[in-house]
């Protein structure tokens, strides 16, 4: 018999491998930060003991979710500005604001409020593009959460953080020689957008791309201003713009893909690109219905994003695997598109792979990292249960998640935070608002 840290059982365990069959009353056996075994409870109490046995009766067990893009500082944000078109929002509204406050006490603030959110909601990691990443980093690691922290590079000097356009390229090789190799923080450059960023911009975030061997995130072919300004200034659509400049790689992420010809869905599956779905963002600015069906046809693996949350407004990736599911059937008038396995797959295992993180997270194998969610099934909207899967997708809330586990920590128990402050948090999120309301 081995001794093990945790043993976690579930009426259902999820672990998003092979055949996607659902273990019934399973368990998995955790020590230090990673997965040992996963199995039948009979099973696996047969090999392995442990004091610490948790969940068990009415529970489900699956991978922590996935946010595959996010600007977590802007929770503070929130509600700020709403039912505008994106470019309206952006500029008369959240750039102004983010010019007044952002600074590194307000992101690293603002990331705390933005990770209690996530965690409580079964995030257990998320994909950010912002400024001040050091900040957020420090949070994380003292949270004991995990993310991808893109530091933002675009065209025009940003007070307080970049003087000129040089100052993104020297904060984004220090934020790089930071975090690289840290067990939770995944550093990584992220170009802006399009309509943001030059060609010397994008190719000098590729080549640093290329050198540290670090992810690249961007937006992409979010809206049709942005396809109709790329073609007046380059002659070309976004997607062709990239390619053009040899960014288009396994180690590209591009979240929203919403203006997609058919030729651009071969080549970002050709060339290897992740794309991060953000439906719920697409629809509350109106920017429109990404081809999702036919992305997910054509090879591209798809993560599920919230986007910032002044354009959602929330984090919920529960929330957002219900849209999508929903949506694409009606878009695409077949109701048999996006089943919700393939929704929990986009939010846990195709998120991990699109973020190069697939061989540590984004499903429960022995050998990956311990981030897993237990929920309580034990709730008048998830009863009766036939198929869990259907339920995770189109009826759990993130209220129902109970239990998080990252690095094989615990971090949220029984739906307390165990290493944040949840009273001072938010306090300080009251505190921020009077400022920007003033
Ligand atoms: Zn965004």
């Amino acid at each position: 018999m081995q001794n093990v840290d945790y043993i976690i059982r579930a009426d259902f365990l999820l672990t998003m491998e092979g055949d996607l069959s659902v273990i019934k009353d399973g368990a998995v056996a955790v020590t230090g930060s990673d997965i040992i075994d996963t199995g039948t409870f009979s099973d696996i109490s047969k090999q392995y003991t442990s004091e610490n046995l948790l969940s068990g009766k009415n529970k489900a067990v699956f991978p922590g979710l996935i946010n595959t893009h996010t600007h977590a500082a802007m929770v503070y944000f929130r509600g700020l500005a709403d039912d505008l078109p994106l470019m309206d929002w952006l500029q008369n509204h959240i750039w102004p604001a983010e010019g007044k406050w952002m600074s590194e006490e307000f992101v690293g603030d603002a990331v705390e409020l933005a990770c209690l959110e996530m965690l409580k909601a079964g995030v257990t990691t998320y994909t950010d593009m912002y400024f001040f990443q050091n900040a957020a980093g420090k949070k994380l690691e003292k949270i004991g959460m995990r993310g991808v922290l893109g530091a933002g590079v675009i065209d025009f000097p940003f007070t307080g953080y970049a003087a000129s356009v040089e100052d993104y390229f020297t904060n984004a090789e220090r934020h790089i020689n930071n975090w690289k190799g840290s067990e939770l923080v995944y550093p990584c450059i992220a170009p802006h957008a399009t309509y943001t960023c030059g060609p010397d911009n994008y190719k000098r975030s590729n080549d640093i791309s290329e050198k540290y061997n670090v992810p690249i995130h961007t937006h992409l072919a979010e809206t049709q201003f942005e396809v109709g300004e790329c073609q007046r200034r380059y002659g070309k659509t976004p997607v062709e713009y990239l390619e053009g400049m040899g960014l288009l790689s396994e180690r590209l992420s591009a979240a929203h893909c919403v203006w997609l010809t058919d030729n651009e869905i071969e080549l970002l599956a050709r060339r290897k690109v992740g794309v991060a779905h953000c439906i719920e963002s697409n629809l509350k600015l109106a920017s429109g219905f990404a081809p999702v069906a036919k992305m997910l046809k054509a090879g591209i693996k798809i993560g599920l994003g919230t986007d910032g949350a002044a354009s959602n407004n929330d984090l919920s990736i529960l929330g957002e695997m219900s849209t999508a599911a929903k949506v694409h059937k009606a878009v695409s008038g077949d109701p048999t598109v996006l089943d919700s396995k393939t929704a929990l797959l986009m939010a846990t295992r195709y998120g991990a792979e699109i973020l190069g993180l697939g061989d540590k997270i984004g499903s429960i194998k022995p050998g990956k990292r311990a981030d897993l969610v237990i929920a309580d099934l034990d709730q008048p909207h998830l009863l009766p249960i036939y198929d869990i899967y259907s339920h995770i997708t189109y009826c759990m809330r993130p209220s129902d998640i109970e239990t998080v586990m990252v690095n094989g920590k615990i971090l949220v128990e029984n739906g307390k935070p165990t290493t944040m402050d949840e009273a001072e948090i938010m306090d300080k999120a009251r505190v921020w608002q009077e400022k920007i309301k003033s």
